[in-house]
């Protein structure tokens, strides 16, 4: 039976792993097909879509957003969206720029208790253009100021700790809107995770495709309520093991596998957007 993992991280943004590293453990892994779902950038797309082209896996270029969804952070999946669409591109710009402006400030934050890091030192270790709290954590750790990343967001980088600073997020319809102008699919990525399931009937307004039912963080329970609720509102059905490489504890490839129906639903759909706008 074909299956899939439709969220993967990369180096691109706070994975460990290339993206051709990661598409060569999906195919070992016996997935069928993938999307590397960076956070707020594709840049790694084209290497992932050449491995999977040498490799025999098919894919479907992906980001995830984030967003915004009343005081919440939601994260918006966008599925086959076209990264050189201008709206989409500026966007991911700005996420950018937002996120090297964030570890700066956390940097700053970091000064009174005589860590002497520079913003610099983390972008080098991070090699992307949208870096986060893992890359500050794993600079924290090599310089010796934290025994591990966990101590890291312990003590500093947690929500609320003395050196945490909010992340730009997009109000969760311009996310949507901007994947639509895209060609993409915008799909509500782990709502377990996220505690929005009150709001699920307004994205559905908002005009949402789908809802990630599958991730390694929700119950078999969830999963089916999830799956439930996107049936009965003719949503998509998404799912993906949210690999982000050896970064976060155990590499999670392979553990989920979204049965390969709903893959194909997704390409149907997209194809019959394009269909439209043509
Ligand atoms: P950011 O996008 O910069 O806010 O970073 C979010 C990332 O940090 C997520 O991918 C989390 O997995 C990771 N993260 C959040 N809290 C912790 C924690 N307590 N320990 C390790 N990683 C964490
Ligand atoms: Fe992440
Ligand atoms: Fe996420
Ligand atoms: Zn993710």
């Amino acid at each position: 039976m074909k299956e899939a993992d439709l969220h993967l991280h990369s180096r691109f943004s706070d994975g460990t792993e290339a993206p051709a590293a990661l598409v060569a453990r999906a195919r070992e892994a016996g997935l069928a097909a993938v999307s590397l779902t960076d956070h707020d950038t594709m840049e790694g797309e084209a290497e992932a879509a050449a491995a999977c082209e040498a490799l025999g896996v098919e894919f479907i270029p992906g980001v995830e957003l984030t967003a915004e969804l009343g005081r919440q952070e939601a994260h918006i999946l966008g599925y086959g969206a076209d990264a050189s669409c201008p709206e989409l591109a500026e966007a991911m710009a700005r996420f950018q720029r937002a996120r090297q402006e964030r570890i700066r400030e956390m940097v700053r934050r970091l000064r009174p208790f005589r860590i002497e890091l520079e913003a610099e030192q983390v972008f080098a270790l991070a090699g992307c253009r949208a870096p986060g709290r893992p890359h500050l954590a794993r600079a924290l750790v090599s310089a010796g100021y934290c025994a591990d990343a966990a101590e890291a967001f312990e003590r500093f980088l947690g929500r609320d700790k003395p050196a945490w600073a909010p992340k730009y997020r997009l109000p969760v319809e311009e996310a949507i809107d901007l994947i639509h102008r895209a060609g993409g699919l915008a799909v509500l990525a782990h709502p377990g995770l996220s505690g929005v399931d009150r709001a699920i009937p307004r994205l559905i307004r908002q005009g949402i495709d789908g809802i990630e039912c599958f991730h390694s963080k929700h119950s078999p329970a969830q999963a089916e309520r999830y799956a439930a609720a996107a049936r009965e509102a003719g949503l998509l059905i998404t799912g993906g093991s949210d690999c982000h490489g050896g970064a976060m504890g155990k590499p999670t490839m392979g553990q989920v596998r979204l049965p390969f129906e709903h893959f194909e639903a997704l390409r149907r759909r997209l194809a019959e957007r394009a269909a439209l706008r043509a």
